[in-house]
């Protein structure tokens, strides 16, 4: 926790249309990294003010990909739907200091205005009352802003640096709608100024966005909060992101067996760096997170570096920890409950499994390797490897390794490699089948300890199923 900058605000603003997907959930981690580096807060505001087009499903699912990648909000998740009220009182207040005005044009009238600024080839602004006094009564009306016409504005942007618009570019905007209801810039604002919110950071498709949001500002004489607008994530060819390029929502992620802490690093590496570093432990990125080395191009997505990640995320995950998740795969996938054996064979043989593995269904998978599942399924591959020949070696392999009395690793071993001296056969040979038939295809570690791990019983056994079949 850093005291640099004391009382520091940010918040993540969803609208609550879809998933959590990848791009806000990156925007969600760079707030909450923000704010717990400085001892600050983290709000969640859920941005519901289009009844249209809000579900609770998506609630839902920000809700729980937010806490899927353990990132926790201060205090209760806010409505802006809920705020409408404050939001037309403020509306009302632009109004009472000169800064907004009444608009009673048709929808026909600005259509038929739009079109003209069109063919003179202006901007459009939508400001058919802005001087006008004759406004008739008993009339339905929406509030528009009355934006500044000389000048510009430069905004000193964490992320983008000096960005300068000039305001004759901006268009008087409704803030208040005629049915009453607020637009989502002046809801912003309002919120963000209410909250408290001292940072705002977010995907820099807001950036004009934070130009018209300026002068709402400006009209209620309300401080200016700092704005870092983060380059939007691209695929990896450098195009727009598409779902096969990863576009998903956050729950697609954990379906596919991501650990939230790689998903973490991932998102976090995706447009901000420390040095060289990659592999950077969220307790680590609290401490180092700052806005000065979010990069200003694009981000791309890929899906080879997220693996990597999450193997690493994988072997430094303690065994007991992996176990259960196992277990509670097994358990909802193939309904299959773990017994005490199994488990503690699992434990043993995780420290080779996890080498391996790049994403949970693939642990769970040579997991499940040490089940008591007899007979085994073989692969394809594995059962191509137990025919002719093969078979004989493993029935007299069988016998061979029977015959230990102590089993271990080294025992296990002498045993196979004088079994394949005496039948005069290369090691590969014997190593071959025994492998398909004990480990069925599955991915496994040495295959020796594999053996030792599994226990005697339980080899000759799948050794001998083989055989017979
Ligand atoms: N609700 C907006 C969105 O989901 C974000 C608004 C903001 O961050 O200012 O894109």
């Amino acid at each position: 926790m850093q005291t640099d900058m004391p009382n520091v605000v940010t918040r993540f603003a969803p609208s609550p249309t879809g998933f959590l997907h990848i791009g806000g959930a990156r925007t969600a981690l760079y707030n909450w990294l923000f704010a717990r580096h400085h001892g600050g807060k983290f709000l969640l505001r859920i941005e519901d003010t289009d009844r249209k087009r809000s579900t609770d499903a998506a609630i839902d699912a920000i809700l729980h990909g937010m806490k899927w990648l353990g990132l926790d909000w201060d205090g209760d998740a806010i409505s802006q739907f809920a705020r409408a009220e404050r939001h037309r009182e403020v509306a009302l207040e632009m109004l009472a200091r000169g800064k907004a005005y009444r608009c009673y044009a048709s929808p026909e009238e600005l259509t038929e205005a739009r079109e003209a600024a069109r063919a003179a080839g202006v901007n459009f602004r939508g400001d058919l009352w802005r001087d006008r006094e004759d406004a008739p009564a008993n009339q339905p009306y929406s509030i528009r802003i009355k934006m500044p016409r000389e000048g510009d504005v430069t905004l000193n942007d964490d992320v983008q640096g000096a960005v300068t618009v000039k305001n004759a570019e901006l268009d008087d905007m409704i803030i208040l709608r005629s049915d009453g209801t607020p637009t989502y810039m002046l809801a912003v604002v309002v919120d963000d100024h209410d909250m408290g919110v001292t940072h705002i950071i977010r995907g820099d498709d807001h950036l004009n966005n934070a130009f018209r949001q300026y002068q709402i500002y400006a009209a209620m004489d309300w401080a200016l909060p700092s704005f870092a607008h983060i380059p939007l994530i691209h695929g990896p060819d450098g195009k727009k992101l598409s779902k096969r390029h990863g576009a998903l929502g956050v729950e697609a992620y954990e379906e596919m067996g991501f650990l939230p802490e790689a998903m973490r690093n991932y998102l976090l590496r995706l447009g901000w760096s420390h040095g060289d570093d990659e592999i950077i432990p969220t307790e680590q990125a609290i401490e180092w997170f700052t806005l000065a080395t979010v990069g200003r191009g694009p981000a791309r997505f890929d899906f080879d570096k997220l693996d990597s990640l999450n193997s690493h995320y994988i072997r430094a995950t303690e065994s007991e920890k992996l176990l259960s998740i196992i277990q509670s795969e097994l358990e909802n996938s193939v309904g299959h409950k773990l017994d005490e054996t199994e488990a503690a064979r699992i434990v043993r043989g995780l420290p080779a499994l996890a080498e391996r593995a790049k994403r949970l269904p693939e642990l769970v998978e040579s997991a499940s390797l040490f089940c008591n599942t007899r007979p085994l399924v073989l692969t394809e591959s594995a059962a191509n490897q137990v025919t002719g020949d093969a078979v004989a070696v493993l029935g007299s392999a069988a016998n061979a390794l029977e015959a230990i009395t102590e089993w271990t690793a080294p025992v296990i071993k002498a045993a196979i490699t004088s079994f394949a001296e005496a039948e005069d056969l290369k090691l590969g040979k014997v190593m071959q089948p025994i492998r398909a038939a004990v480990t069925g295809g599955k991915q496994s570690g040495d295959l020796v300890e594999t053996l030792e791990i599994l226990g005697q019983g339980e080899v000759i056994g799948r050794l001998r199923d083989r055989v017979a079949a």
